[in-house]
C-alpha cells in the first residue's frame, strides 16, 4: 500500500525517538550541539499513533533509533505499545539501534516487550580510541550492556563506521571480538550528514572498498547470500566462522531495492536518508479535525514521491555539500 513510482514497496519504518545523545561520536555530531526543544518532540502516544497508521499501510518492521533512543524518558512505554502491535496486528519485527551505554538497564524489558535482535554501534574495542571517537564514552559500560543483552537472550549485531583514523590492527581486534562473542559485524561507510565541527569528512572517509580489500588480503572471506532485508551485503569469514557485512552507500549503491522510510522525533517523514524530500506530520497529529485516514493519505502520497536514490558523495578530495541535518536527527 506504500508504493513509490519505481515500484518499490515500503515495509520498514525507522523511528527516531530523540535527537539527544549521551555521546558525541565525531562523525555524527559536533561537540557542542543545540538539541530540539522538548516541546517540538512527538509524545510517545503520538509516536504510537503514527506507527499504527504505518502498520495499517503495510509496514511490518519498525526500528527504534535516535539520537540515543534509550535516553528518551519512559521509552519502554513506546516499546511495550509497539510490542502489543506485534501481537494483534501485522507488525512482525521490532528492533533497536543503540550505543549500548544504557543497555544493561533495559535489555530484560526489551525482551519482554518482544524485541529479539538489536544493533549496537561500536567502532572499536580499544578503550582509549573509543573514548576519543565518542569524545567521552567509556567502553566498559558498552561492553557491560552487550553482555547483559546477550544473557537476556537478545541477538546483537555490531555496526562499526569505517574511519580513516582507525588503524587496521584495531579493525582486526573488533573482528576478533565479534567472532569470540558470536556477534555479526557490519561496517558502514561514513556519510556526509550535518556540520561536525572541527573535523573534516574528507579526513574521516575510508572507502569500504579499501577496507574490504585489506580484510580479504588478511582473512579468507567468501560472499554470503545472507540478507536481513537491509542494505548490507555479507561475506563469510573462514578464520572466525562469523559473518561480516558491508553497507557502502557511496561505493556500492543499494537504492534500487530500498524498502525504508524514516520519521524524526518531531514527526518529519523522510523517504530517503540522503535526500531532503519529506512530509511534516506534527501539525496534522495536533489538529483534532485530522483523522488517521487523512494522515494515511499523506503518507501514501509522500512515499509515492520517494526519490530514486541518495545524493551522498565524499571522496578523498572532496565532499558534496553535506545534508543540513545530522544523523542523530533522522536516525541511522
Ligand atoms: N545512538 C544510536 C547508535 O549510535 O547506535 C542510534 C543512532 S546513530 C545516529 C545510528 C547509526 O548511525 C550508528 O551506527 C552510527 O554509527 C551511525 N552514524 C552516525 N553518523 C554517521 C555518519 N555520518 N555516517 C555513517 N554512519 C553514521
Ligand atoms: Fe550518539 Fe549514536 Fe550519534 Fe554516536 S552515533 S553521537 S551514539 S547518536
Amino acid at each position: 500500500m506504500l508504493k513509490d513510482s519505481f515500484q518499490r514497496t515500503v515495509s520498514y519504518l525507522r523511528l527516531s525517538v530523540t535527537d539527544r545523545c549521551d555521546l558525541r561520536c565525531t562523525y555524527c555530531m559536533a561537540e557542542h550541539m543545540t538539541f530540539l526543544p522538548k516541546k517540538n518532540l512527538l509524545s510517545l502516544d503520538e509516536l504510537l499513533r503514527v506507527s499504527r497508521i504505518f502498520v495499517k499501510l503495510g509496514v511490518n518492521k519498525i526500528r527504534i533509533t535516535g539520537g540515543e533512543p534509550l535516553v528518551r524518558r519512559d521509552v519502554m512505554f513506546l516499546f511495550n505499545g509497539l510490542g502489543n502491535m506485534m501481537q494483534d496486528s501485522s507488525l512482525h519485527e521490532l528492533t533497536l539501534t543503540t550505543n549500548a551505554t544504557q543497555l544493561h538497564k533495559y535489555a530484560q524489558d526489551l525482551v519482554l516487550a518482544g524485541v529479539k535482535r538489536i544493533n549496537v554501534s561500536l567502532d572499536t574495542v580499544d578503550p582509549a580510541m573509543f573514548n576519543t571517537l565518542t569524545r567521552w564514552g567509556k567502553i566498559e559500560t558498552v561492553l557491560k550492556g552487550i553482555h547483559v543483552a546477550l544473557n537476556a537472550g537478545l541477538k546483537v549485531k555490531i555496526n562499526a563506521v569505517a574511519l580513516a583514523s582507525i588503524d587496521f590492527s584495531h579493525t582486526l581486534k573488533l573482528v576478533d571480538f565479534c567472532a569470540q562473542h558470536k556477534l555479526d559485524l557490519t561496517f558502514i561507510e561514513v556519510m556526509p550528514m550535518g556540520d561536525i565541527g572541527n573535523e573534516q569528512r574528507t579526513d574521516q572517509y575510508l572507502p569500504l572498498s579499501s577496507l574490504k580489500k585489506q580484510l580479504t588480503d588478511t582473512l579468507t572471506l567468501t560472499p554470503s547470500n545472507h540478507s536481513t532485508g537491509g542494505p548490507a551485503s555479507y561475506m563469510n569469514c573462514a578464520e572466525t566462522g562469523a559473518r561480516i557485512g558491508f553497507i557502502a552507500p557511496q561505493t556500492a549503491n543499494f537504492c534500487s531495492d530500498c524498502n525504508r522510510v524514516r520519521m524524526t522525533c518531531t514527526g518529519t517523514v523522510y523517504t530517503c536518508l540522503g535526500q531532503s524530500h519529506s512530509a511534516e506530520l506534527l501539525p496534522l497529529l495536533r489538529d483534532t479535525n485530522i483523522s488517521d485516514n487523512d494522515i494515511a493519505q499523506v503518507l501514501i502520497k509522500t512515499v509515492a514521491d520517494k526519490k530514486k536514490g541518495h545524493n551522498f558523495l565524499i571522496s578523498k578530495e572532496q565532499t558534496l555539500d553535506p545534508l543540513d541535518r545530522h544523523m542523530n536527527v533522522t536516525g541511522g
